[in-house]
This record gives structure tokens, C-alpha cells and sequence, in this order.
């Protein structure tokens, strides 16, 4: 048998750290979709890491909710349900209002150039009409400006809601790829700069609003249609309830 060549990618080295990184940007991203299977043994593979390894990184996902873990099913990457959608967009909502006003109060009056070189890159993105990029970037805008409190538990949260919300996003509408509406980042940090804490504040609030609203549950349920009970007739005797 041929040595193995090198590769692109050299993952034998990886930590742990890594590869769970590496497995939350691809469900962040969207390259792994809910209710995907992420087999250990496939995942071992892939990595060359023992399962051991893998399930350690499955288990910390499972605690972020990002993931699923069933008993003797496996792992499989979460499909968050509409109630888990609405407790996602309150959190966010009680987070990022004090995000926007800290900010605004901390950093009013100069100019912030971390986020004007984001929002340059959505433009970019949005002008070169990628939309798997754009949609990556739009989740970051949040995550950054969480990033900029300089308090770990504002960006550690954030990356966690902004991942749950990507799955939502494609578990409910997979055209849909950025829920972030065009100008409304570019105004939250305006109001962030010229260091008006209550604009920020609801400017903010306003784009969550618009960002839940712009997911669309499916309304046709895709299974699990109960015909007896719609037409209200009775099962068939000797059939067995499914
Ligand atoms: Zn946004």
C-alpha cells in the first residue's frame, strides 16, 4: 500500500479544543444541518482521533444544546424547536440591549474600527452576492460587539445563541440565509459611536425583532398526519395505532 501522501489538512495534531471548534463552525455555518447524524466512529475517522475523544467533544455540545445526544441512537445535530426558538430570541434580546447600551456608554465619541471593518466585509459579501459568507458574517456582527464588553459571559453566551439561532434558521427556511436585515448593523453602530445608549438599546431591540420575525416555521408538518383525526373517523378495527 502507497504511503499516504501529505495532505491540505493535517489533522492528526488536532486537540480537542480544536475539533470541537472545528465541528461547532461547521453546524454555525450551516455545513451540518439539524438532524444530521454525526456518527463517532465516522467522526474518529475524519479526524484521526479516537471515539473516546469525539464523544467527549459530542458531550460538551450537548451541554451548549447544539447537539443531541439520544441513547443508543447517537448523536445528531439539534433541531431546535419553536419554543426553543422564542427562549433563544429572549435571552438575546436581554443580552444584546445591555450589549449596545454598555457600549454605547463605554465607547461614545470614538470611532469603533472593529466593527466598521466587519460591516465592510458584509458589504462586500452582500455586493458579491455570497450568502453563505454573509450569512456567517451577520452571525458574527454579534458575537464581535459581545466581544468588545470585554466580559467573557457576554461572548461566551453570545457564540452559543448565535449557533442556535443559525440552526433554526436552517432548519426552518433553508433559502432564507441571513436573517440580519441590510443597514440595520451599520445604524446600531452609529448609535454605539455617537454614544447614545437608549438608541443603541432599541435600535438593537428593533433588529432582534426583525431577525425572529424573518424566520418562518414550516407550516405543512413534513409527517405525522393523523387522517382519523381530521376526517374525525374512527381507526379501522384490528388496525394497530401507529
Ligand atoms: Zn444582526
Amino acid at each position: 500500500m502507497p504511503s499516504p501522501g501529505p495532505t491540505d489538512d493535517d489533522v492528526s495534531e488536532l486537540s480537542n479544543q480544536e475539533i470541537y471548534e472545528r465541528i461547532y463552525a461547521a453546524i454555525s455555518d450551516r455545513r451540518l444541518l439539524p438532524g444530521t447524524k454525526l456518527s463517532e466512529e465516522r467522526l474518529a475517522q475524519a479526524f484521526h482521533a479516537s471515539r473516546t475523544r469525539i464523544r467527549e467533544v459530542l458531550m460538551r455540545l450537548s451541554q451548549e444544546l447544539i447537539v443531541e445526544l439520544h441513547m443508543n441512537r447517537g448523536a445528531f445535530v439539534a433541531r431546535p424547536s419553536e419554543r426553543d426558538m422564542q427562549q433563544v430570541f429572549e435571552v438575546r434580546r436581554a443580552l444584546e440591549r445591555a450589549i449596545a447600551a454598555q457600549l454605547a456608554t463605554r465607547y461614545g465619541g470614538q470611532a469603533l474600527a472593529p466593527m466598521r471593518g466587519h460591516l465592510e466585509a458584509e458589504a462586500r459579501a452582500r455586493a458579491a452576492g455570497d450568502r453563505a459568507e454573509l450569512a456567517r458574517l451577520t452571525g458574527v456582527f454579534h458575537v464581535r460587539l459581545a466581544e468588545i464588553t470585554e466580559n467573557r459571559l457576554f461572548s461566551d453566551n453570545l457564540r452559543r445563541l448565535v449557533a442556535l439561532t443559525s440552526l433554526v434558521i436552517a432548519q426552518y427556511d433553508a433559502q432564507a440565509h441571513s436573517a440580519c436585515p441590510e443597514h440595520e448593523h451599520g445604524d446600531i453602530v452609529e448609535a454605539i459611536e455617537a454614544g447614545d445608549a437608549r438608541r443603541a438599546e432599541k435600535l438593537m431591540l428593533t433588529h432582534l425583532d426583525h431577525v425572529e420575525a424573518g424566520i418562518q416555521p414550516p407550516t405543512t408538518p413534513a409527517r405525522g398526519i393523523d387522517f382519523e383525526q381530521i376526517f374525525g373517523t374512527a381507526p379501522a378495527k384490528g388496525s394497530k395505532a401507529r
